[in-house]
């Protein structure tokens, strides 16, 4: 059982196709003590640094993953991985994360075996499908449509996507995974019938250190470095370890 100060280290993003759809530019510039309105979602602004905000950018690599495991056996931690099952294509079509990213999945089923990683339902799709609407615009951001679980979508369509993302990953890992990232997105859809899905309502923000797959590609591999060497003290553990610790508080 993991010391009640430990944190949790959560990484998000991880097979979400809103890396490659999400494109949205500032729509704000400050000029001394005025933010000035700029249209950085016009064409081709929006995907130029450093009017681009989110995406594109690419997926981590089986290398970057090993050097991962690396990092965190090196500092005796563990981190939490929320992974997006399914990969979403330009037209629509739906890719299950480790057919898509086999390399990387493979290392990231190591670090699963080997204790370093644990795997967390992020979702199914991390946007909205319907109508093409998570695809880049001409003319305004998307980022909105870069959220998966609105709460104007039916409660079945909720329900669904997490049950799917729950297939492909415990096909994937054969055993159980927990949701994590997005927690504030799925606590209102009755926790309880997921009964497999520990941890769901009680790991909150203070007990995570939550980064995402992004600060990796785009600021490198230093970033989980600092992190992991930084002043803390216990070494980071797993989402299910600290909901686990919290639970036995409770009693
Ligand atoms: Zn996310």
């Amino acid at each position: 059982m993991s010391p009640a100060s430990a944190k949790a280290l959560r990484l998000d993003d991880v097979g979400a196709a809103s890396k490659r759809h999400e494109v949205y530019g500032v729509t704000r510039i400050r000029v001394g003590p005025l933010a000035l309105p700029f249209p950085g979602n016009f064409l081709f602004l929006k995907y130029i640094p450093p009017v681009k905000r989110w995406g594109p950018y690419r997926e981590l690599g089986a290398a970057e993953w090993e050097r991962i495991l690396t990092a965190l056996e090196g500092a005796r931690a563990a981190m939490t991985v929320g992974v997006t099952a399914g990969w979403v294509e330009t037209d629509g079509r739906i890719v299950p994360f480790p057919r898509k990213f086999p390399d990387a999945a493979a290392v990231i089923r190591r670090g699963v075996e080997r204790g370093l990683l644990e795997v967390a339902n992020h979702g199914y799709t991390h946007c909205v499908v319907d109508g093409g609407r998570f695809r880049p615009r001409l003319f305004s951001g998307n980022r909105s449509e870069h959220r998966e679980f609105h709460d104007w979508l039916p409660a079945e369509v909720h329900r669904e996507h997490i049950g799917r993302a729950q297939g492909i990953l415990q096909d994937f890992l054969g055993s159980p995974v927990v949701a994590a990232g997005g927690l504030r997105y799925l606590s209102c859809l009755d926790p309880g019938r997921w009964g497999a899905v520990e941890g769901l309502t009680v790991v909150g923000d203070a007990d995570v250190v939550a980064i995402h797959d992004r600060d990796l590609v785009l600021r490198g591999l230093g970033v989980l470095q600092g992190l992991l060497g930084g002043p803390r003290g216990d070494p980071f553990v797993t989402v299910r370890e600290v909901g686990a610790g919290l639970e036995e508080a409770k009693q």
